[in-house]
């Protein structure tokens, strides 16, 4: 499933192809992306409508449009969920077999392909309403991130998850940064010491960013028909090295050995998912040692 750093390298692609661009037509093939805006309504206010903006918060790519002689400003709010991929084919092409949403741009269409109808593209931007601070962004600072954190009972790692304490990790970046901080990812989000925070708050930073540095080096296959993956989730364009084995610390690395010391990776389901850890790099006894100072 992608997040923040898949989104944010998919808005850096889409944003200049996209830049001043008019939708003559809409299709809808699978309405259930649209949630509560009807195909209708969705046709109605994007034909004639121009591309002004493309941006991301959390994990939405935010499209904002323009329409008639007043110049209306149009906000379209798009999720990629569990499979969704954008990217635009030339008019002419065959469409694939999952073309959910098709934008008509002229000498080129921009396509929504969808295989498990996860994803949205819809006018209803409540969902972005909720949304908490942006990890990257200088609202979120270690002083809000630990008072968010004192007041929850639930396991670091499914407390990373929930969107309105911070906008954007999903499963492979909240088992990242526990690794790269070194915390244990069953330990009570409360129960973090303030230095843990502060280790916490800095590998989220740091695996994000080097991540969206990463996919905007790497060259991807937006439609992502090649090879898994030079970057998580897109394809690796042929041409393209595959180094996603070394960008991935601790996840999809079941019984892997630890980069930093040796030690099988773990796997356990936490809410449903896969968390990826060290045992040994991530143990809770780690710091409680005697002589060493709990941190
Ligand atoms: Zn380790």
């Amino acid at each position: 499933m992608p997040e923040l750093p898949e989104v944010e390298v998919l808005v850096r692609h889409l944003r200049p192809l996209l830049q001043g661009k008019t939708i003559r037509g809409v299709q809808v093939r699978r309405e259930r992306l649209l949630g509560r805006t009807s195909a209708r309504q969705l046709g109605r206010t994007l034909r004639d409508a121009r591309f002004l903006q493309l941006s991301r918060r959390g994990k939405f790519l935010l499209f904002t449009l323009c329409k008639g002689a007043e110049a209306k400003t149009v906000l379209l709010v798009g999720h990629l969920g569990m499979t969704g991929r954008m990217y635009l084919l030339p008019a002419g092409a065959p469409l694939p077999k999952h073309a959910a949403i098709v934008l008509d741009l002229g000498a080129e269409k921009f396509v929504f392909e969808d295989t498990r109808y996860f994803g949205r593209f819809t006018l209803d931007i409540r969902a972005i309403e909720k949304l908490g601070p942006e990890p990257l962004s200088p609202e979120f600072t270690a002083d809000v991130f630990a008072k968010a954190l004192k007041a929850s009972r639930q396991a670091i790692k499914i407390k990373l998850l929930d969107q309105s304490l911070v906008a954007g990790i999903g499963n492979i970046y909240a088992c990242e940064a526990l690794f790269r901080a070194g915390i244990s990812p069953r330990l009570a989000a409360r129960k973090l010491s303030s230095k843990q925070v502060l280790r916490l708050w800095q590998a989220i930073r740091q695996a994000l960013t080097e991540a969206i540095e990463f996919g905007s080096t790497v060259s991807l296959n937006q439609a992502g028909t090649a090879e898994r993956d030079g970057f998580f989730y897109f394809g690796r364009a042929s041409e393209s090295d595959n180094s996603y084995q070394e960008r991935l610390r601790v996840y999809d690395r079941w019984r892997e050995p630890c980069f930093v010391c040796g030690t099988a990776i773990r796997r356990y389901v936490q809410a449903a998912r896969s968390t990826f850890y060290c045992p040994r790099c991530q143990s809770p006894r780690r710091f409680a040692r005697p002589g060493l100072k709990s941190v």
